[in-house]
């Protein structure tokens, strides 16, 4: 079982927020909530989030305020911020503020729900990876998570985005077992969980034709028969 991850909810609209926590629930987070800014950045900064869904206007202190504190204080936790207006995206994701990603009101809660993913994942990978971003994953392949750069002995592959979500899923897993479901859910949309879990399969043997030395005998993706694929603990 994978360790449950945490998100931190601040916003002061309690429907919201009931609805967030129960879709989050259900999607297996822990759930954190705040309903005003100033409790909000202290939850924040004492820690134990992995990501932080941000609403902006917010009593006594509002969300661009407190990200911009909270980066202020070290914190490198995933912001999403929560905003009522399209004409804010650019402010949201000015560096002033910090914040890595903003969801426009009303939201779709699949679309939420792949955002908070993906932004959870990124920082996953960003974490295993070494000083210089790019992270070895054994047999001369080296993950650059920060320009999305794949290379082989030094030799660049041209992955398509999918390919390089699957790889780097895996490869920061090394060892553990993943079916095709648990694929589709985890690297796939959260809209594409009801397609053919072939694609898995159809995906993985590409990648493999690119990265392996011998596609036909692979010692990077490896397959447990009858259960699914995982990456190779050996590096
Ligand atoms: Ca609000």
């Amino acid at each position: 079982m994978e360790q449950k991850r945490t998100v931190l909810i601040v916003e002061d609209e309690k429907s919201i927020v009931d609805i967030l926590r129960f879709n989050l629930e259900k999607e297996g987070y822990a759930v954190l909530t705040a309903y005003d800014g100033e409790s909000g950045l202290e939850q924040a900064v004492n820690g134990g989030a992995d990501l932080i869904l941000l609403d902006v206007m917010l009593p006594k202190m509002n969300g661009f305020d407190v990200c911009r504190a909270l980066r202020e204080k070290g914190s490198s936790v995933p912001v999403i911020i929560l905003t009522a207006r399209e004409e804010e995206a650019d402010k949201v994701l000015g560096l002033e503020i910090g914040a890595d990603d903003y969801i426009t009101k009303p939201f779709s809660m699949r679309e939420l729900m792949a955002r908070v993913k993906a932004n959870i994942r990124r920082t996953v990978m960003q974490q295993s990876g070494s000083a210089e971003g790019a992270m070895s994953a054994g047999g001369g392949l080296t993950i650059n998570p920060e320009n999305y750069q794949v290379c082989k002995r030094d030799k660049p592959i041209d992955l398509t985005q999918r390919e390089y979500e699957l790889l780097t899923f895996l490869a920061s897993h090394p060892g553990k077992v993943y079916s095709r479901t648990d694929l589709m859910e985890q690297v796939w949309n959260y809209g594409y969980v009801g397609d053919d879990v072939r694609t898995v399969d159809v995906t993985v043997r590409r990648l493999r034709e690119k990265i392996e030395d011998d596609p036909a005998s692979p010692t990077l993706i490896l397959t447990r028969r009858g259960v699914g694929y995982y990456f190779s603990a050996e590096s």
